[in-house]
């Protein structure tokens, strides 16, 4: 079924499945004021999605004296942070990628900030009142091509050689079948660091907390400029359409927004994801055996992943949207593109064939800011007090509350845990210039699925696209890497 579809059956639109159920949940709460008039803060945070929020707890929690403000340019959680799949993981799966860019022990660093990451948000999101579908049991990346075999046994080859083979535990085809059975699973990987969350309520929920914590946070204010203050001179100003806010720090947690800034477009690119939700089907799923809340992923490199709700439905994503160019997020492909929520669809229909008849409730999708190396960085402008942190590179939302403790330290000037990591030390490496990045961009992510594709229907990859889409490695990049 999955071949015969030629359009996708609900067409990608905004606002994704979750962002209209939490705003259904909290229908009649207005929003948050906009900014009118000046203020002054110890610290102005730009942006209101997971980076922004948890940066406004940790600042509040660290030193609960600060005057923090937050603005939001439309309203809280409506960016990437209410689209996502929201599973929620950290950096174990990344251990064979991250040991070869960033070393051995800094990719155990790394990971185990993740786990920090894990315990933080699992606290804040089963804290007492608080409704945000969080549900943990692990996460399990499965091989659904023969092509993707070899993908497994790296996971489980680099856990035992870096001495943590409990974090990366093979599973065979029936270990596959007793969490959830379909014919496209060969072999896999259960990672035991996996979460669910309601990707929109959780959001909504920091804001919340931001807000009792005595944030001062406006909603539908964009930043329309900033002055930055160099070498300790005057406060830096933010501006805004109606206001401004005076701060001695400023935190840059716009995401896409920052693949434009002049430090920080050598280092990330924009490309996009896709996902789609389905009707409720609980019966379906327990007859394929899909009684836990594991969430799961293929090994394509355009990877499909996949999790439950609470109220039965599956969530599909595809992380195969088009790449923008220069950083420009205004592009209508990057939120519309058919191709890729029917490539969401086919996913669901192959890699999930017991769900075949239940309709997809909803489509969306939003760009993503994919750095070099595929790690988010967390750095201060050289000689000012702005600081700014992206590159989650599609993995975000465990990543997010790193963001937060890793920006706190830089605004405190702490040397900790979090301003040692390498996210904030380490050389970002850098992409080609355009227009080779957007048309060498376009050209590898369309061999890579031209490849996928193939090795997906059981054929070899085609000759020209396999050359093509091993031109990232033969450059040393990488991102586009298979
Ligand atoms: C379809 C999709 C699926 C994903 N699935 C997953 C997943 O399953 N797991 C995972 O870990 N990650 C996933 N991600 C990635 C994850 O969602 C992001 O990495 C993460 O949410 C980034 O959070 P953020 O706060 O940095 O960005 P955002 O949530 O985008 O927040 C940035 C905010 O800044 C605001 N803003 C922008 N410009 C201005 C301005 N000038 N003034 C004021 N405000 C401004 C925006 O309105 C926005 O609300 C997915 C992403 C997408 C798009």
């Amino acid at each position: 079924m999955s071949d015969t579809l030629s359009q996708p059956s609900v067409a990608p639109a905004d606002p994704s499945w979750w962002f209209a159920d939490a705003m259904a949940q909290e229908a009649g709460v207005p929003p948050s004021p906009s900014l009118t008039g000046g203020i002054a803060a110890d610290v102005a945070i730009i942006g209101g999605g997971y980076t922004g929020l948890w940066t406004a707890l940790a600042l509040k929690a660290r030193k609960p004296s600060l005057c923090v403000a937050l603005i939001e340019a439309k309203l809280c959680g409506s960016g990437a942070s209410g689209k996502s799949g929201a599973k929620v993981h950290g950096y174990w799966a990344s251990l064979a990628g991250m040991s070869k860019s960033i070393g051995d022990d800094a990719a155990l660093a790394v990971a185990r900030a993740g786990t920090v990451a894990q315990d933080g948000i699992r606290a804040f999101a089963t804290a007492p009142g608080r409704d945000v579908w969080w549900r943990e049991a692990g996460n399990i990346r499965v091989s659904a091509s023969p092509a993707q075999d070899a993908k497994i046994a790296s996971y489980v080859d680099t856990a035992r050689r870096l001495g943590v083979p409990d974090t990366a535990r093979p599973l065979t085809e029936a270990g596959i079948a007793s969490y959830c059975r379909s014919p496209a699973f060969r072999a896999g990987v259960f990672l035991q660091e996996g979460a669910n969350v309601h990707a929109a309520r959780l959001a909504r929920a920091l804001r919340r907390a931001a807000i009792d914590a005595g944030v001062l946070l406006y909603e539908n204010t964009p930043m329309t400029g900033l002055d930055i203050s160099r070498n300790g001179g005057s406060p830096n100003r933010v501006r805004t359409a109606r206001g401004q806010i005076i701060a001695r720090d400023v935190v840059l947690a716009t995401n896409v927004e920052l693949a434009r800034e002049r430090l920080i477009k050598p280092h990330v690119t924009v490309f996009s994801s896709f996902a789609l939700m389905t009707e409720p089907a609980p019966e379906k799923l327990a007859a394929m055996g899909w009684t836990g809340d594991q969430g799961i992923s293929d090994m394509r490199m355009f990877v499909h992943y996949f999790r439950k709700t609470i109220d039965g439905r599956v969530l599909m994503g595809s992380g195969s949207g088009p790449i923008s160019y220069d950083g420009d997020t205004s592009a209508v492909r990057l939120t519309q593109d058919s191709a890729s929520a029917l490539r969401a669809e086919r996913g669901l229909r192959r890699l999930l064939p017991g769900l075949n008849d239940v309709k997809v409730a909803k489509a969306w999708g939003g760009p993503i800011d994919i750095s070099a190396d595929r790690l988010p960085f967390f750095k201060t402008m050289p000689g000012t007090r702005v600081h700014y942190g992206c590159g989650y590179s599609g993995h975000g939302v465990n990543p997010t509350y790193i963001g937060g403790q890793c920006l706190a330290s830089l605004v405190l000037d702490e040397k900790d845990m979090w301003s040692s990591l390498p996210l904030c030390t380490r050389e970002v490496p850098g992409l080609p210039p355009e227009p080779f990045r957007y048309y060498g961009g376009r050209a590898v992510r369309r061999a890579v699925l031209a490849c996928e594709d193939a090795e997906e229907r059981g054929q070899p990859a085609p000759a020209l696209a396999s050359a093509v889409a091993a031109l990232p490695r033969l450059f040393g990049l990488r991102i586009g890497t298979r």
